[in-house]
């Protein structure tokens, strides 16, 4: 038997492509914005679709008890 601790612990994660960046991104448990390469161009790609579909779903009606000022 031969106790290769080390060999397992990098098996464990792969280099993939950051979505957001094209930049070789490490996903593994150590990295928590994978696929992304970090938390920035996670957000940002996060906000890219969020901007595109999110606007047809926010409600544009204003506040009814905020028009009714005390008589
Ligand atoms: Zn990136």
């Amino acid at each position: 038997m031969k106790a290769k601790s080390d060999k397992n612990a990098a098996g464990s994660s792969r280099w993939v492509t950051c979505p957001a960046c094209k930049e070789p991104a490490l996903y593994s448990p150590a990295n928590p914005a994978r696929p992304f390469c970090s938390a920035r161009c996670k957000s940002h790609d996060l906000g890219a679709w969020a901007s595109e579909g999110y606007r047809v779903a926010a409600p544009a009606d204003p506040d009814p008890d905020d028009s009714q000022g005390p008589a």
